[in-house]
């Protein structure tokens, strides 16, 4: 036995124990698509293994069969990371890849055998996912996080090592090389189990850091509007205001409170008042900027933080929800709810502006709109 069948035997079971940890951190880790997509990439890493473990007598069957699991091995992989960022892409552009690359290896095979071509182009196809996956872990968000740094540079390590072994098995030309060969052999070799390992144990981690980012979102989010909850808000809010003051931006505040809404309750039932809630945060999201920040303070009452607004137009966005809300009817159970609000609004100045005071200003403001009338804008000045 070769030292090589050895490697072989050792990847076979390397494979099938990331397939173990990847279908367990599928059912541990809130049973991502993603992870799953991963624990079967092994699993056809595991086969393709397997097939060279016990080759088939026909050294074309073999290789053909060899190739194709290889292909399969890399398609899943990336599909996962496709899937993990939401990339937009076609399942049918990855499949009619392979497909191709799966053709042209076997017409360079069986057809017209040229021994560089057959042993190489499927390894560039491998070495071009690899640097995609590397990208997308990369590209995936304004600022990666470790765990991405160190899954992408894994990935493109490996994708160069791999791409130096095809240009070693391309050079062997369409005879069997034996000096070329051997070297490509060689790479191939010492490269993969690290490989492996090293994308695996990275991927694990992105998987762990992403559990993490999702835990630190839910603990910040209302769970029934889905806007930032009462700690959420002060935490983003205090940093966002900074920032904007220190680019010398106009920030302001407009907190808003739903009008006679116990009645909602008392009149249609809790549930018609959850559902009042959360198409009237829709409402209210619909008519500002991404950028800007809602929070719910508690019950039905609400704050907005306008980046880059000034007073004056803070006033009219305020109106402009006002009107939104008022022209807007909630049906529940075929009834239908009819909802207004009274809005506060505040600016924020000064090194020392704070969430907090700004609250109990807009608040103020808030109160005054209630005074007089409900279903009214009240601007407070400094
Ligand atoms: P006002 O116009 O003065 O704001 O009157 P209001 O009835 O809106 O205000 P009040 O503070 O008297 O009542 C708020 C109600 O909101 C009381 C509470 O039961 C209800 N509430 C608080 N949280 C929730 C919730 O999550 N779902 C539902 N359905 N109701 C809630
Ligand atoms: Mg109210
Ligand atoms: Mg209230």
């Amino acid at each position: 036995m070769s030292a090589f069948f050895y490697i072989i035997v050792s990847l076979l079971f390397t494979n099938i124990v990331l397939a173990v940890i990847f279908f367990t951190a599928y059912f541990s880790m809130g049973r991502e698509r993603h992870t799953l997509i991963w624990a079967f990439t092994f699993v056809v890493g595991a086969c393709q293994w397997l097939v060279n473990i016990f080759k088939p007598s026909d050294f074309n069957t073999y290789w053909m069969i060899a190739c194709t699991l290889s292909v399969g091995t890399i398609l899943f992989g990336t599909w996962g990371h496709l899937v993990r960022t939401n990339s937009r892409f076609s399942k049918t552009s990855l499949l009619m890849s392979g497909l191709a690359i799966i053709a042209i290896t076997y017409y360079f095979t069986v057809i017209d055998l040229h021994r560089g071509l057959s042993t190489s182009l499927y390894i560039y196809h491998t070495v071009f996912y690899l640097f995609l996956c590397g990208y997308v872990l990369l590209k995936h968000r304004d600022k990666p996080r470790a765990a991405e740094i160190g899954a992408a540079s894994a990935y493109i390590l490996f994708a160069i090592s791999q791409g130096v072994a095809a240009t070693y098995a391309l050079m062997q030309g369409a005879e069997w090389n034996a000096e070329y060969f051997d070297i490509y052999r060689m790479i191939n070799f010492v490269s993969l189990p690290t490989g492996y390992i090293g994308m695996s144990l990275f991927i694990v981690f992105v998987l762990a850091s992403d559990m993490s980012e999702k835990m630190r979102i839910q603990a910040i989010t209302d769970s029934l509007t889905t806007c930032l909850n009462r700690r959420g808000f002060f935490q983003i809010a205090q940093d966002k205001l900074l920032s904007l003051l220190k680019k010398e931006m106009h920030v302001c505040l407009v907190y808003w409170d739903i009008d006679k809404f116990k009645a909602i309750n008392d009149n249609f039932g809790h549930s018609a008042g959850d559902l009042v809630l959360q198409r009237a945060t829709d409402v209210i999201k619909q008519n500002i900027k991404d950028s800007d920040l809602i929070g719910r303070l508690g019950g039905e009452e609400f704050v907005i933080l306008l980046g880059r607004v000034d007073f004056d137009d803070a006033r009219l966005v305020a109106e402009r929800l006002r009107v939104a809300l008022e022209s807007t009817s909630f049906e529940y159970n075929g009834q239908q709810i009819d909802v207004t609000a009274s809005f506060g609004v505040v600016q924020l100045k000064g090194e020392d502006a704070s969430i907090e005071t700004a609250i109990d200003r807009a608040d103020k403001a808030l109160y005054q709109a209630k005074q007089s009338g409900r279903n009214k804008v009240v601007q407070l000045a400094l």
